[in-house]
């Protein structure tokens, strides 16, 4: 009888204590809620809708997900109200007088809850992409980056999983290319063909990591090109940013952040971009897109590849276009060290030389490299700064940052700041236009921009998982008022209203943009046999 008692006593005590574990694990978990529409019809009228090419008074209507009617302002919309009434449909109308009315922000660049430098970064699915609908982002492309042991396709079932169940908003991926041997090729192919990828991603740099060589980068984007993908590369060299980083270290015993811009400078990412820009070229002009380009040399030579006739896009970041290095300089190690990344925030000029060349097309299109670590995971490089979690947060306010650098400032036109912020990415990656545009058929990725509010960027009212905010105490002209995300309104009154899984994957389809007329250049070009 004492042995039946003890028995009860322990099976109770287990099933209650792995109880409490589930519970746990479940506890911080956002509610997984169907999205149903309602049927409501959204008509937005009296603002100024901003597309890449064109800026008109006009009204969008907005039906179960999608635009179904765009209006100019000679227009009348009371048809429409009729016709809905008829079906029995509620009309919301939403006034965007004296605002923008634009596609919502896609960002090509972001790692959520990366696992990268022995940590995990802090911004998942679920807080990433409802930290970038709170500021007018409604679309983000993450990097799926494999550890070792897995493979391609293992990694993007993953990101896929993890989309399902925790976006808030649509979501894409590009897959990182860690070495090339026998059988990355035709894994490539089979995400291409039957995964909805259409980039991969090379690092020249995190030697030991994920770093690949010169043969690696020519096979790769041989067969990106082959299959209609676009080669990503980190273009940093790094086998130089680890003599750099040793010879400030242990020559110069420097162990604070300042020593990660200067183990790092601008000609060490010159070197790899032309380095990338000259491999693609011999491979047959292999698109290539040079991921976070931060310095004037660097600009340089995607300039020099692009006068060439080469295949090249550049992105610069929002960090990169409105930050500087004296970041690095100034105030405790804390304060410091939340700027590293890679590679690093330049200085001023280099910065103006970002936007100039943001404005005359020698860069393209804007994303983030958002990749948030707080200030607990910032102090494991402590004495260090080689082990300083490498990223910086930029997702939630990307569009306010850039629209106050760039059009606030007069240097681009709204036309111009839809194009960097949104158009462009959805071309580049071959989802246009059922993103990045207003148009009938198009998803109802809206956001409603008031150019004349301020508002000032602070991490107590931010909604990113981190405690700080690279743009603290940050005032800026340029406020997104309203997100619409797949036809729901997302974003208000300063209010989100996001559901976990709501987020959808958008297959990226393969030979986009950067193809165009590609095989018929390689025809022309053929090697000459006498
Ligand atoms: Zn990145």
């Amino acid at each position: 009888m004492q042995g039946r008692t003890t028995f009860l006593l322990i099976t109770t005590l287990i099933i209650s204590l792995f109880l409490c574990v589930v519970l746990a694990q479940h506890q911080d978990e956002p509610q997984l809620v169907t999205i149903r529409y309602a049927p409501i019809t959204i008509v937005i009228h009296g603002g100024t809708i901003v597309t890449h090419d064109l800026e008109f008074k006009g009204t969008v209507v907005i039906k179960d997900g999608k635009i179904v009617n765009v209006l100019h302002d000679d227009q009348s919309y009371d048809h429409i109200l009729k016709q809905e009434e008829k079906e029995d449909r509620q009309v919301r109308l939403i006034d965007a007088s004296n605002r923008y009315v634009m596609p919502g922000g896609i960002d090509p660049h972001v790692h959520l809850a990366l696992k990268f430098m022995g940590t995990i970064s802090k911004d998942d699915f679920y807080h990433g992409t409802r930290a970038a609908l709170a500021g007018g982002t409604t679309m983000i492309m993450d990097f799926a980056i494999p550890a070792k042991g897995e493979t391609y396709l293992d990694i993007v079932n993953e990101y896929k999983r993890r989309g399902e169940k925790l976006a808030c908003a649509d979501y894409s991926f590009h897959v990182g290319i860690t070495g090339f041997n026998e059988n990355t090729a035709q894994q490539m192919k089979e995400l291409v063909e039957n995964h909805g990828i259409n980039s991969f991603k090379f690092f020249m740099a995190y030697k030991g990591v994920f770093q690949v060589n010169d043969e690696e980068l020519y096979n790769g984007f041989k067969t990106a090109m082959s299959i209609g993908a676009i080669s990503q590369v980190h273009a940093e060299n790094g086998d130089l940013v680890v003599k750099g980083q040793t010879r400030l270290f242990n020559e110069f015993n420097i162990t604070g952040p300042e020593g990660h811009p200067q183990s790092r400078p601008s000609n060490v990412e010159a070197e790899a971009v032309r380095r990338a820009s000259e491999i693609a070229y011999s491979v047959g002009n292999a698109p290539l897109y040079i991921v976070h380009v931060m310095s004037k040399e660097a600009m340089e030579e995607v300039a020099h590849a692009k006068a060439k006739g080469y295949r090249i896009v550049g992105e610069p970041i929002a960090a990169g276009l409105s930050l500087d290095d004296s970041v690095y300089y100034k105030g405790s190690w804390m304060d410091r060290a939340r700027f590293v990344m890679s590679p690093p925030i330049r200085g001023i000029e280099d910065q103006k030389a970002l936007i100039a060349g943001l404005k005359n097309r020698i860069l393209d299109l804007t994303g983030t490299d958002h990749c948030t670590f707080d200030s607990e995971q910032k102090k494991m490089g402590l004495g260090d700064f080689r082990k300083i979690p490498n990223g910086v947060n930029g997702l939630e306010d990307r569009m306010s940052v850039l629209f106050d650098k760039l059009v606030a400032s007069g240097e681009l036109s709204p036309s111009d700041f839809v194009r960097v912020t949104s158009t462009e990415a959805a071309q580049i990656f071959n989802i246009y236009p059922q993103k990045g545009a207003i148009q009938v058929g198009s998803d109802a990725d809206i956001i409603i921009l008031n150019p004349n509010a301020t508002r000032i960027i602070s991490a107590k009212t931010h909604h990113q998982n981190i405690d700080y905010n690279v743009y603290e105490g940050r005032q800026v002209t340029g406020v997104v008022e309203v997100t619409i995300s797949n036809g729901k309104v997302v974003w208000e009154n300063g209010q989100l209203n996001v559901e976990a899984g709501s987020g959808r994957f958008i297959p990226n389809k393969p030979f986009g943009k950067m193809f165009r007329g590609l095989q018929r250049e390689q025809e022309t070009k053929a090697p000459i046999k006498v």
